[in-house]
């Protein structure tokens, strides 16, 4: 109890991100929102109350009644979260921080709050707590171990669809796994996780979907399928539950037959795939070593062949890219006949090994994290065009790949799995 004789009152917020599409930023966020925040509500002790703030779905109150803030923070949106701290810190409530962008940069989030969470927050957010009441909050938790995932609460205490921080266009996030061991130098992934991955045993996410009743769900793993073994029997038991599901893989689902046989019988739809590039010399600059575009379109084929339909998700600005890399890969697309596909620049994330390159190389234009949104600035200067070069091929994608024609023909491919995708993906 604090000194008014009440729970202590938590807010945990989700600072709001700018991004393309209105719905996709709202859809993708409630999704993270959703697993990460309350993850970490529902193991909060019962002396505590515990609120859950997605800016852009609603107002931050900042004069509310609370005694403890806990900010999340990526760096495109670490602005923002400087911003939400510095309000409440100016009303002399204690802010502590967490998320990819204060693991990667603690000190420099240290300058704005009271404690920094480094790396995973379940093994410290006990600890923190129990200092918070005794006054006596540090300026660091680090989370030396890895969280165990075996035991996790079931996140979805309160009621998601038809709630605010749920709709109807969107499935139910869930995890099974956490981390990927691959390399890719420009992915933050890896990295916060030290190259390790985790996964829950299959009976609790099982009894979790039982649970919360739950029929459309999105596994948001980071590479689900490395373990091929726990794959299969993930798939396996996910079929006498009459759901229809959708995940993030890598492309190497392709590859494994039985897995995508299982998938499709336990009733997976899309798969999100993280081709990057259709140019291999681009792969290669970034360790992308799962990715074989020789490969691609076989891949394609394969797992269509599955009726699982397939969004693709593309970066462009990497080493191997020169100004043609635009058109070839809206020919590429073309004949690809993939559901969507989705588009970013590179954006060397601090905490990154690439990041770590650009900069030694002098490459980095700007330290404005607000510009380090994969799509809206070029903050680095690429090796074969310059930053407005692939700002400008870069828009030229989104509205060509984006014209009546180019949708029109994606929605008759699709038929009614698009009807199971979300909406923001279209936008
Ligand atoms: S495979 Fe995906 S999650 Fe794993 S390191 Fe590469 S980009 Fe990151």
């Amino acid at each position: 109890m604090n000194k008014n004789s009440r729970k202590y009152r938590i807010l945990l917020i989700n600072p709001y991100q700018d991004m393309r599409s209105w719905i996709m930023y709202k859809e993708r966020n409630l999704l993270s929102l959703s697993f990460t925040t309350r993850t970490i509500k529902a193991i909060t002790p019962d002396d505590f109350e515990v609120k859950l703030i997605d800016q852009c779905v609603e107002d931050i109150d900042f004069d509310a009644d609370v005694d403890l803030v806990g900010v999340t923070s990526l760096t495109h949106n670490s602005y923002r979260a400087y911003k939400v701290a510095e309000e409440f810190k100016k009303r002399n409530k204690p802010v502590v921080m967490g998320g990819y962008h204060a693991t990667f940069l603690p000190e420099e989030a240290k300058k704005c709050v009271d404690s920094v969470v480094i790396g995973e927050a379940e093994n410290v957010w006990p600890e923190l707590l129990n200092d918070f009441k005794n006054g006596k909050l540090k300026a660091f938790y680090k989370s030396n171990l890895p969280a165990e995932l075996q035991g996790l609460p079931i996140a979805a205490k309160e009621k998601y669809y038809g709630s605010k921080y749920g709709s109807f266009s969107m499935p139910y996030p869930m995890h099974a796994s956490r981390g990927c061991t691959n390399g890719c130098s420009y992915c933050s992934i890896n990295r916060f996780y030290n190259r390790t991955i985790r996964y829950r045993p299959i009976i609790e996410i099982i009894d979790e979907i039982k649970k919360t009743g739950y029929k459309f769900i999105a596994f948001m793993d980071d590479n689900l399928i490395l373990d091929a073994k726990y794959a299969k029997e993930f798939f396996a038991a996910l079929k006498p539950l009459n759901i229809k599901w959708t995940m993030q893989t890598s492309i190497l689902i392709a590859e494994h037959e039985e897995l995508l046989k299982l998938a499709a019988e336990s009733g997976c739809f899309c798969f999100y795939i993280g081709v990057e590039s259709i140019n291999q010399l681009s792969l290669d600059s970034v360790d992308k070593k799962i990715n074989r575009a020789e490969k691609f379109l076989a891949a394609f084929k394969k797992i269509k062949e599955y009726e699982i339909s397939i969004v693709l998700l593309i970066i462009f600005g990497f080493d191997g890219d020169t100004k043609s890399v635009f058109n070839q890969t809206l020919d590429f697309l073309k004949e690809a006949g993939v559901l969507n596909a989705e588009f970013s620049m590179l954006v060397p994330f601090p905490g990154t090994l690439l990041y770590k390159k650009l900069k030694k190389e002098n490459r980095i234009l700007s330290y404005d994290w607000k510009n380090y949104n994969p799509g809206w600035h070029c903050v680095f200067q690429p090796k074969n065009m310059e930053p407005h070069e692939l700002e400008a091929g870069f828009k030229k994608v989104l509205i060509k790949y984006n014209t009546p024609f180019w949708v029109l023909k994606r929605l008759i491919a699709g038929g009614k799995k698009i009807f199971l995708t979300m909406p923001g993906y279209y936008l």
